[in-house]
């Protein structure tokens, strides 16, 4: 069934354990998704980010989601990932996601909360739930996603971004980043440990991929409520289809479509587990 985002990371934080954020790029990815969370009995929220607007028939992506949904056993949700343009949120709740992300960390912290505010404001009226972003993410190996300065995020801010704005879910920067890791990653637990006391709402952590699992579960522990998992995933994609055609002469796109669903499904199924504490 599809479930608000807010009520579904509700749960997660009273339960303690993550629930898993897929980034999709085509509906082969959202199946697999889906798959894996019903075989798992576990939620899962599919996240489809800004930038693939142009790309992605929009209405239509939330049309098939919205009708695997309602197949499915185990709630769904369906998420706009780093939006920047108001339009494009606005887009989006028309279609029908549950939540949507406005990613002002380019902007000053007065500025992100004046425009973080009115979208809460538009989100709100339609029953859409709100992630926000303080602090941001470096770009690591791999990624497809935005490049931030990797600043931290700071508890006192933190507490003051979400009493202002009312945003229902908090993206914090504790050091992971957008793809794989450059080096060792350096996750400051201990300061994901203080935002979680200065707020009540449920966080959420960027950069799920290549992340050490002993790293993820404790995040977990200390509140983190949806993990924001998309390189590997596209990594075992794409790591097949090099393999498949470096292999075979001819390969018919079904055939390959179908195998890629095979090999990004361990890698769906690790996270989830992970999140689930199992
Ligand atoms: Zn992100």
């Amino acid at each position: 069934m599809l479930i608000n985002t807010k009520k579904i990371l509700q749960h997660a934080q009273q339960e303690k354990y993550a629930v898993a954020a897929f980034n999709v790029y085509n509906l082969e990815t959202v199946q697999v998704a889906i798959h894996v969370a019903e075989r798992e009995n576990q939620p899962v929220i599919i996240a489809l980010g800004e930038r693939y607007f142009p790309t992605v028939d929009v209405e239509g992506f939330a049309a098939f989601v919205k009708a695997l949904a309602e197949k499915s056993a185990v709630p769904v949700a369906l998420h706009l990932d780093h939006a920047y343009e108001k339009e494009s949120i606005i887009r989006a709740i028309r279609c029908g996601f549950t939540s949507v992300m406005f990613d002002g960390s380019a902007y000053d912290l007065d500025e992100n909360i004046r425009r973080t505010k009115e979208i809460v404001e538009i989100a709100h009226m339609a029953g859409v739930s709100v992630e926000a972003e303080i602090g941001s993410l470096a770009k690591g190996d791999f990624s497809d996603e935005e490049e931030g300065d990797g600043t931290l995020t700071d508890p006192q801010s933190a507490k003051d971004f979400v009493d202002t704005t009312g945003v229902d879910f908090l993206a914090a920067a504790i050091g992971t980043v957008h793809g794989m890791y450059k080096g060792e990653p350096k996750i400051d637990l201990p300061l994901l440990e203080r935002i979680q006391q200065a707020v009540d709402v449920p966080l959420v952590l960027h950069g799920g991929s290549g992340t050490p699992d002993s790293v993820i579960t404790q995040a977990v522990q200390l509140g983190i409520c949806k993990v924001n998992v998309n390189t590997e995933v596209s990594m075992a994609a794409v790591s097949y289809l090099q393999h498949a055609f470096e292999n075979k002469q001819m390969v018919h796109l079904s055939t390959v479509m179908a195998d890629m669903q095979q090999a990004m499904e361990p890698v769906m199924t690790k996270f989830v587990r992970l999140f689930a504490n199992r």
